[in-house]
């Protein structure tokens, strides 16, 4: 079992991984930026690093300071959450050259997932299913690229292999903008990501995102959790998650459990992961995979009982999965809100005191926050303060704890979108389920 592990992130993840370091007698090292010296987690910590100034480059992208802080406290692995350096192939591969487990799959394996090319390509040959598209990245030839969108049917889509944050697509409805289109989206990935390869899908119209999570051993043994729909989205950020994915075919659901299952398999997956499809028509379309825990994964954790980021240290410590998937029971229904300090109108976020803060209770509720009275939500990092997480044996009673769950919070001095939370687990088509990916945009009037 691992000793001692070093948290290289901050807010409500940190505090997560601390908790579950803490339930396994993991001893903890937290690393902090400046600004960042009085977070919950670091206060709980065993041991505290400041690894730099408030900007994250210097910070929390900072390897040199994180590889130094693992040697100085002796920490024998990094959990890196979500974010920062999560999908960071180089950070994961120079952490086990300098002789730490990185908590996470091996380097290769966050490379390949990270280039959307090369992980289409290899979920196509694990039996994964994905979107009808160019395979491959797409040529200069445009007679050749015309053909290809043909083939596809417009409208297409334009993706950047590198691309990640809902950033580098551009969506062409017909052939007069398409090459055009295309130059633009590879210089804006040049620009943004370093690497101008593009790639074509079909642009699927009104799909749902329902993402599959997987734990894999790296040693022949992988499960699933189940589903999640986050099609409730904001610029492609989402704003409430739930699980299971609600009105999906038992048949179609299983099929792509299966394969994704599989696909961990062959490609000797290690650690917690997530399948991320598109969803229309009974049909599932891999776009992407994601190497690291997820901000949404308590959904899952609560329906099926099973801790997932104590499963992350337990697979980085050598062990086989804990459970096999017959012993996997689901039960219930779970929806996370995500609780962010922004102004409710324009979005924007809204650092500043926090000066009365009061967190929901009651059965089935569950509140992943690192927020206190008087924490300053800092200006220079992500917007979430906290993520508020029910579960009830049906759809209905988990989003009936939602709603009182919300009505309770209390978080002064600063704007949420508490309110806006309100309002979406009121809407007569979220309750009734299955809006697609367009919906709350739609609803917002964006
Ligand atoms: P990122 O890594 O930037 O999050 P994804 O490939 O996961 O990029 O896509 C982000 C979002 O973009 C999806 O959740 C969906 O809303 C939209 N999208 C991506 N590909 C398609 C597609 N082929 N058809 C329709 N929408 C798409």
């Amino acid at each position: 079992m691992l000793d001692k592990v070093l948290i290289a992130n901050r807010g409500e993840i940190a505090l997560r991984i601390l908790r579950a370091c803490k339930e396994l007698g993991i001893k903890t090292v937290a690393v902090h930026s400046k600004i960042d010296a009085d977070l919950k987690h670091v206060k709980l910590a065993d041991e505290a690093v400041c690894i730099g100034p408030n900007p994250s480059p210097q910070s929390y992208l900072n390897v040199p300071a994180l590889i130094s802080a693992m040697e100085i406290t002796g920490a024998q692995a990094v959990h890196p959450g979500y974010g920062f350096l999560a999908e960071n192939a180089d950070f994961a591969e120079q952490v086990e050259n300098s002789g730490f487990v990185f908590v996470g799959p091996t380097a290769d394996v966050i490379r390949v997932m990270g280039d959307k090319v090369a992980a289409i390509k290899a979920m196509k040959a694990a039996g994964v299913p994905t979107v009808p598209g160019s395979d491959g990245p797409l040529s200069n030839d445009p007679v050749q690229l015309k053909a290809t969108a043909l083939k596809i049917g417009y409208p297409v889509i334009i993706k950047a292999a590198a691309g990640g944050g809902g950033r580098g697509m551009r969506v062409v409805e017909n052939e007069q903008s398409l090459i055009n289109s295309i130059a633009i989206t590879k210089t804006e990935a040049a620009a943004a990501f370093g690497d101008g390869t593009v790639y074509m899908e079909k642009f699927l119209q009104n799909p749902r995102h329902v993402e599959v999570q997987i734990l894999s051993d790296g040693q022949g043994h992988a499960i699933h959790l189940g589903d999640r729909d986050c099609s409730l989205q904001r610029r492609h950020q989402k704003v409430i998650e739930e699980a299971p994915a609600p009105g999906i075919p038992e048949d179609a659901r299983q099929a792509v459990f299966e394969s994704c299952v599989n696909a961990c398999i062959q490609i000797n997956y290690r650690g917690a992961g997530t399948f991320e499809f598109l969803y229309e028509n009974g049909h599932f379309y891999f776009i992407e995979m994601n190497t690291r825990v997820q901000v949404e994964h308590p959904v899952s954790e609560m329906i099926t009982g099973v801790d997932i980021v104590k499963e992350q240290l337990l697979i980085a410590s050598g062990r086989e999965l804990s459970f096999t998937q017959e012993q996997i029971i689901f039960r219930g229904h779970s929806f996370e809100c995500r609780i962010n300090a922004e102004d409710p109108v324009t979005f924007m976020p809204q650092p500043g005191t926090i000066n009365a803060y009061h967190a929901p209770g009651g059965n089935g509720v569950r509140v992943d926050s690192h927020i206190y009275n008087g924490y300053r939500v800092p200006p220079n990092y992500d917007s979430l303060i906290g993520k508020i997480i029910t579960y009830g044996r049906d759809r209905q009673s988990a989003l009936s704890r939602m709603r009182n769950a919300l009505d309770e919070m209390v978080i002064d001095g600063i704007k949420t979108n508490i309110d806006l939370h309100a309002e979406l687990v009121t809407d007569e088509a979220f309750i009734k389920g299955g809006v697609n990916i367009h919906y709350l945009e739609k609803k917002l009037g964006l």
